[in-house]
């Protein structure tokens, strides 16, 4: 169950831990961490190096499945797959990297929630 909810989580590029919070303001920048539950998102300088598996895993993963589909199933010029299928494999890890760093923050959440993770205290008002 916390599997489906951090993944639905990442995936609308939003806090693991509250699911209120946004990770980005922009297209690649990021908040320093979760304005409502105070969740540090880059936990350590080099942290989102792990984010390249799900980057890599996933454009691996649909030109695995894809060139072979497209060239044997539905019998597509061989060449023009091929040129297609290079640059699904530049443009498409640009426009995923935003999710594949979503998805490890909720990846390493889901593994380690423990109180290791470095939080920023928010303070409550009383008008809320
Ligand atoms: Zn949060």
């Amino acid at each position: 169950m916390r599997l489906w909810t951090h993944l639905l989580r990442s995936l609308r590029l939003r806090c693991p831990q509250c699911g209120k919070g946004r990770i980005y303001y922009a297209f690649s920048k990021m908040f320093h961490h979760c304005v409502f539950c105070g969740l540090v998102y880059e936990r350590e300088s080099g942290y989102f190096l792990g984010s390249i598996y799900f980057n890599y895993g996933l454009t691996a993963l649909v030109v695995t499945g894809g060139y072979p589909l497209l060239v044997f199933g539905l019998k597509l010029p061989a060449n023009i797959v091929l040129w297609g299928t290079m640059a699904f494999c530049v443009l498409f890890p640009l426009w995923f990297f935003r999710y594949a760093r979503s998805m490890w923050i909720a990846f390493d959440q889901l593994i380690d929630p423990g109180v290791s993770r470095p939080r920023i205290q928010i303070e409550k008002s009383d008008e809320e």
